[in-house]
C-alpha cells in the first residue's frame, strides 16, 4: 500500500502508510489501541474507501478492481460472529456455497471441518459454543476456500492458551501452503512467534517496520513489548 490516508469526517484515521508484504510471509501489524489498524485492514479487504493513495493486492488495485482482490483475500473480522442458530457443519456448508459447488464444494467443506476441529461438536449449534469454539470455527470459514492472503484482526484475543496456541498452529499450517497472512494483534508474545516481519503504527502514522530481530536489535530490547514502548513512548 503506498501513502494511503483515511478520514472519518474529521478524524484523520490513517495518515500516509506505506508498506508491502511479501508472499507466503505472516506479516504482522501492530499498534497501540485507535492506531489505525482495523481501519488499515478494512481498507486492505475492500470494505472501507480509501481517502487517498493506493493499495495493490496481488496485482489488483482495490478501488479500481474490488471485485478481484475479493476473489484472493479472505478477511475475518474482529468482531467476526456465526449465524448461532446453525450448527458448525451447516455454518461451513452455508459458507462454501459462495464459493464453490459439486466435488469442490464439498473438498472445501470437509477441509473447513477439518480446520475447525471440533470433534462431535461441530454438529452442536453455534450458540453453545465457548468463544474459543467459535473462533476456530471462523477461522476455518476463512479459510477453507484457500484464499492467497488471509487477513485475520485480533484472532486469538480473549482466547485461552491452547485455543490460542491451536489458532497460531492453524495460522503455521496454511502459511505452508503457501497463504499470505495479514494479521494483527496486542499481543507482542504472539507477534514476536508468528510473524515473520511486523509494522507498527501510531496515531495513524507508520512508526517502524522489520523482522521482531531486527526490531529488538535496533531498540536494544529484550523483547517486543520494549520495543512497542520504546517507539511509543520514544
Ligand atoms: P484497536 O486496537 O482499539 O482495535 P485500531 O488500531 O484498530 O484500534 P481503528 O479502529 O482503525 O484503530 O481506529 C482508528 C481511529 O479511527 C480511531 O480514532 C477511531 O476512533 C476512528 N474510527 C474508526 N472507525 C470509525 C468510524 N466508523 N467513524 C469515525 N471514526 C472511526
Amino acid at each position: 500500500m503506498n501513502d494511503v490516508r483515511k478520514a472519518y469526517g474529521e478524524i484523520e484515521a490513517v495518515k500516509g502508510v506505506s508498506f508491502s508484504v511479501n508472499e507466503g510471509e505472516v506479516f504482522g501489524l501492530i499498534g497501540p489501541n485507535g492506531s489505525g489498524k482495523t481501519t488499515t485492514l478494512r481498507m486492505i479487504s475492500t470494505l472501507l474507501r480509501l481517502t487517498s493513495g493506493s493499495i495493490n493486492v496481488c496485482g489488483h488495485d482495490v478501488t479500481g478492481d474490488p471485485d478481484k482482490v475479493r476473489g484472493v483475500i479472505s478477511y475475518l473480522p474482529e468482531d467476526a460472529g456465526a449465524y448461532k442458530t446453525l450448527t458448525g457443519r451447516a455454518y461451513l456448508r452455508f459458507m462454501a456455497g459462495f464459493f464453490a459447488d459439486g466435488e469442490e464444494y464439498e473438498k472445501m467443506v470437509d477441509a473447513g471441518i477439518k480446520l475447525a476441529d471440533l470433534g462431535d461438536r461441530i454438529d452442536s449449534k453455534v450458540d453453545t459454543y465457548s468463544k474459543g469454539m467459535a473462533r476456530r470455527l471462523l477461522i476455518a470459514r476463512a479459510v477453507m476456500p484457500s484464499p492467497k492472503i488471509a487477513i485475520m484482526d485480533e484472532v486469538t484475543s480473549g482466547l485461552d492458551v491452547i485455543n490460542a496456541y491451536e489458532i497460531r498452529e492453524i495460522i503455521r499450517g496454511i502459511t505452508k501452503k503457501g497463504v499470505t497472512v495479514l494479521l494483527s494483534s496486542h499481543n507482542m508474545f504472539e507477534v514476536d512467534m508468528l510473524c515473520d516481519r511486523i509494522a507498527m503504527i501510531n496515531e495513524g502514522r507508520l512508526v517502524l517496520t522489520g523482522t521482531p530481530a531486527e526490531l529488538k536489535e535496533r531498540y536494544g530490547a529484550a523483547n517486543l513489548e520494549e520495543v512497542f514502548v520504546k517507539a511509543v513512548k520514544g
